[in-house]
């Protein structure tokens, strides 16, 4: 496990560039820590068998080229690294598949190189396009120099057939190594996008100071419980809470002291509306209720219980306990009127009590 782990530190360590493609860096590692062991393989058979000097200077060219590659990728640009991957596997795979033969498949990786080619982000399409015609081209000389039959080794021995399946094998692997981070690229833009997009409604929806949701959610979030209270036939009430005097809190306590107190009241109605319905900051200091079940009477005995709750509430700032009062004005929804009506009359309602002296809910 632990090596597991150090392995994976070691893969996935950064590169000394802060503003690196670190997946391609990451996906170019991956696909030649999978290939290396084989070549490594492959260049010890072929001097222990003398299969001759082409053979044994190519696989340990590969070695080389492929494990200084790797390193180049801790201490230089991916650009770099990529250029350097697509020349080296170009030569070496074209000289390995000449000398093998077409059946050995070494020219297979070229195909792996240019998938990783078109995954990296820094690069744009045309140079893409180009090295896609570069890489096209090699594949295309490298056949034209390669016969079928298999020169250096005879096809019925165990050797020529570990090498056609040793890189069949690397070959599937590198390709899903690729295909995963293909994947993993779109799930995760995917993820981002989706996420960006529920902040920004949240936000759109939020107000800030406060945390509740504000007057355009309401408006929306109303139209559904209309709906919703036609279909399942229930009753609900509509209230616009407004607080006495705020203006006069602001003057003697400051506007900071005013934010203050309306974040708190709005924790307060949080607890209050919970299982009820919902709360929104519908302007300044107003908040509009919605009381779902609910007829006018009990509505009201509901609110007048959370009038009582922040009357008899110091708000603490600083220090310095304030106390409030607030005034509400209820309407309970008929389907004839509509909501901007029910609204209406609510907030007439409002005007009403604090035109009666305030601190009070009038229904
Ligand atoms: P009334 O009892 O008639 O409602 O008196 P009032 O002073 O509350 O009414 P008025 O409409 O004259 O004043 C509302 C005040 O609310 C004025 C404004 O400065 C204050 N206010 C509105 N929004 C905010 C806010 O976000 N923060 C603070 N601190 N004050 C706010
Ligand atoms: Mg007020
Ligand atoms: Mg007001």
């Amino acid at each position: 496990m632990e090596l597991i782990q150090k392995l994976r530190n070691f893969l996935t360590r950064e590169s000394k560039y802060e503003d690196e493609a670190e997946g391609l860096l990451l996906l170019i590692r991956t696909v030649i820590l999978v290939c290396l062991p084989v070549y490594i393989g492959m260049f010890i058979y072929s001097l222990i068998a003398s299969l001759g000097i082409k053979p044994v200077v190519t696989l340990l060219a590969g070695v080389i080229f492929y494990a200084g590659i790797f390193s180049a990728t801790y201490f230089h640009r991916s650009r770099k690294c990529m250029i350097a991957l697509i020349v080296s596997t170009i030569i070496i795979s074209g000289i390995l598949t000449t000398i093998f033969g077409w059946r050995a498949s070494f020219q297979n990786i070229i195909y792996i190189v240019l998938l990783i080619m078109w995954y990296d982000p820094t690069t744009g399409q045309k140079r893409k396009v180009l090295w896609s015609v570069v890489l096209g081209v090699s594949i295309c000389y490298i056949s034209h120099k390669t016969t079928f039959g298999v020169a250096l080794i005879p096809p019925d021995t165990l050797f020529y057939s570990v090498v056609v399946y040793a890189n069949i094998v690397v070959f599937l692997i590198c390709i899903s190594i690729v295909a995963y981070y293909f994947c993993n690229q779109y799930i995760e833009s995917e993820h981002k996008l989706r996420e960006y997009a529920r902040k920004l409604k949240q936000l759109s929806e939020t107000d800030p100071l406060t945390k509740l949701v504000n007057r355009r959610y309401a408006e929306e979030e109303l139209e559904e419980v209309r709906k919703d209270s036609i279909s399942q036939n229930y009753m609900f009430c509509i209230a616009i809470g407004d607080i006495d005097f705020f203006k006069h809190v602001n003057d003697t306590y400051g506007h900071d002291a005013g934010d203050f107190i309306l974040s708190g009241l709005a924790q307060d109605f949080k607890s209050f509306i919970k299982g009820k319905g919902f709360v929104a900051r519908w302007g300044g200091e107003e908040f509009l209720f919605v009381l779902r079940r609910m007829n006018g009477d009990e509505a009201m005995i509901q609110l007048d219980q959370l009038r009582t709750s922040i009357k008899n509430k110091e708000y603490v700032y600083k220090g310095t306990p304030i106390k409030i009062t607030m005034t509400f004005g209820v309407e309970e929804f008929s389907d004839s009127d509509g909501i901007k009506k029910t609204i209406d009359d609510a907030d007439k309602k409002l005007y009403m009590g604090k035109e009666s002296g305030r601190d009070r809910v009038v229904f």
